[in-house]
């Protein structure tokens, strides 16, 4: 078999050699890179991986953004002052070599920059000492999304076998870097969601100013702005900062907006603002002074427009210039259109408690008011009903018949407006606080005997049949003998002026197993219909039918009232027509 020699020149096996070295170079870098999560961490890797292999004294990496703007997003250089003034600044000329490479999808290489200045890229090196440089575009699936630089102070660092490695790096350089973004956004997109989801669950946070403040907060946080801040209208209708988070803007403090501001821009056109650069905004565009005296470069501001009327602005500020996207921009109007309920739902509420605020002076206006009437009517009443006795039991010469009915008639009508003279004023002492309780051990004869010298009166005046269902041997009761005595005798007084014919039943029970006595006033009388039952406790309310009855509507909210304070309870049943139970229920004892 014949021997085959191979035999290799020294360079060439030197070529093999490197060749086979930086493929393996080449894919550990490209593995490396592809591991790390944020784009600075993937060019950071990148520009490590390379340094053993390929000299460079300057590294520039360029993105094309969703825009197709081309962006310088990293840099790493040993010349003085070459830095990126904001990351993400723009190539707007077309004059260099990164703007020809990424328009051309190839590489470039000059070898020194001192003989050729075709390019601004060219000059701007050579000034600051570089020689030679090379670019390559970053393609991802046939979409140019970026290009990286390197240049060196030697001339002509970079030929062939360097444009080859670093096509290949660049290959796995745009994958990582479109892996990173994509990381980034989603993560973004769960950080969003999970944000919507915090100010939706916080649509019902009732104070406003704790809503916004959460609000901004949450906008600062995933902007990853320096700023959040919103603007509202006050009742006054002028649009002040309610509420900002990240820093402090002393200048906008309690300030109103004036009409030519950029939040009077987004309440005028209704749409959101979104200026990239406020040094480099357009003329048509309102300059905000405050904002860009403190330093803001980067504003994004949206409508807050809860029904139909924008009533204020959500913006996001920031230092740095940064491109707002079109995501950021709908993210903002969904927290904006989110907020806008919770704001109307907050809104609402404050206004609900002025009215009620005003409604509760209205009521103590009109609640001392009528205290005072009663007050002024009892007197005159008490000489009147007085009078009235002595005339009837003849202190003033013997009465007609006539004049004796008629007497009579004045009497239970002055009785009458007594009673409601009491019961207001009784109603204001409770709403006071100032009725003291009195409280003895009693049995229920004592209650008993006062009842019935008050059906007897009663019954003079309407003659129904009154029947007494009374337990025999109920337990005595220790609580206030006035507020128990009142009551029966208010819902009795109601059980005869509602009820024509038929009867009246008074019943009373022990109920051992709750520790209480259960009373209750059943008539066969006009009865109340479902729809006004659950009203008839409220203060001056009469059914309809009844109104032109004796009574101002107070003794079912007294007696309500008095229960409270001595533990009882009260439940009706009632049916029009048919008749009413009113049953209330009383502990043996009252409990300190
Ligand atoms: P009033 O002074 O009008 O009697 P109340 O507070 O005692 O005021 O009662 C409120 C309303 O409840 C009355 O106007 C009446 O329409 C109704 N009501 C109370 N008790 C009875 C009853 N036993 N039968 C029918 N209606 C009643």
């Amino acid at each position: 078999m014949a021997k085959l020699s191979i035999t290799r020149s020294p360079a060439k096996n030197r070529n093999l050699y490197s060749t086979l070295q930086w493929q393996k170079a080449v894919l550990q870098l490209g593995r490396a890179m592809a591991s790390k999560l944020s784009l600075d961490a993937v060019f950071r890797e990148f520009a490590a991986g390379i340094k053993g292999y390929i000299p460079y004294h300057r590294l520039l990496i360029s993105r094309v953004n969703p825009q197709n703007r081309i962006q310088r997003i990293f840099i790493l250089s040993q010349a003085a002052n070459d830095a990126l003034e904001t990351s993400g600044d723009l190539y707007e000329k077309g004059q260099t070599v990164t703007e020809w490479v990424v328009r051309e999808r190839k590489p470039f290489i000059r070898e020194d920059t001192a003989l050729v200045q075709e390019f601004e890229t060219d000059e701007r090196l050579s000034h600051m000492g570089f020689h030679s440089h090379i670019t390559v575009p970053l393609i991802y699936w046939d979409r140019v999304v970026g290009s990286f630089h390197l240049a060196s102070t030697e001339p002509k660092s970079y030929g062939e076998r360097e444009l080859a490695f670093l096509t290949s790096v660049a290959e796995w350089l745009a994958i990582a870097m479109e892996n990173a973004r994509f990381f980034q956004e989603t993560h973004r997109l769960l950080e969003e969601q999970g944000v919507l989801h915090q100010v939706t669950s916080q649509i019902n946070i009732l104070d406003l100013d704790s809503l916004l403040q959460r609000l901004t907060k949450e906008v600062v946080n995933i902007f990853k702005a320096d700023c959040a801040f919103v603007r509202l209208s006050g009742p006054d209708g002028l649009f002040q900062l309610r509420a900002v988070s990240g820093m402090k803007l002393p200048a906008y403090q309690g300030a109103i907006l004036e009409g030519h501001g950029r939040s009077a821009w987004i309440l005028e056109n209704r749409k959101p603002l979104c200026i990239r650069d406020t040094r480099k905004q357009e003329a048509s565009i309102p300059k905000g002074t405050g904002l860009d005296r403190m330093g803001f470069r980067s504003y994004l501001g949206v409508p807050i427009v809860p029904r139909e009327k924008v009533i204020g602005t959500l913006i996001v500020v920031s230092k740095k210039v940064r491109d707002f996207t079109d995501r950021d921009i709908f993210f903002l109007q969904q927290l904006a259109a989110e907020a806008a309920i919770a704001i109307d739902h907050a809104l609402l509420f404050e206004e609900l408690k002025r009215l009620n605020g005003d409604l509760e002076r209205v009521t103590q206006n009109k609640s001392q008011f009528l205290a005072r009437l009663a007050h002024e009517l009892r007197t005159p009443l008490g000489v009147i009903t007085g009078i009235l006795e002595m005339v009837n039991m003849g202190a003033t010469g013997p009465l007609t018949d006539q004049l004796k009915s008629a007497l009579g008639k004045i009497q239970s009508q002055c009785r009458a407006l007594q009673k409601m003279a009491n019961d207001v004023l009784n109603l204001s002492r409770i709403e006071a606080g100032t009725i003291p309780l009195e409280i003895s051990t009693f049995t229920i004869d004592k209650i008993l005997s006062s009842l019935k010298i008050l059906t007897e009166d009663l019954q003079r005046r309407n003659s129904l049949k009154l029947v007494w269902e009374i337990e025999p041997n109920l337990p005595p009761l220790t609580t206030d003998a006035a507020k128990v005595d009142a009551i029966l005798q208010n819902l009795i007084v109601n059980a005869f002026k509602y009820t024509l014919d038929g009867e009246v039943r008074i019943r009373m029970k022990n109920r051992p197993e709750s520790r209480s006595i259960e009373f209750a006033v059943e008539d066969t009388g006009r009865g109340i219909g479902a729809e006004e039952l659950p009203r008839i406790f409220d203060g001056f309310h009469q059914v309809q039918s009844t109104a032109a009855s004796q009574g101002v509507g107070l003794g079912l909210t007294i007696i309500k009232k008095y229960l409270e304070l001595i533990q009882g309870t009260i439940q009706v049943k009632s049916e029009a027509g048919k008749g009413s139970v009113f049953t209330v229920t009383l502990p043996y004892s009252l409990e300190a």
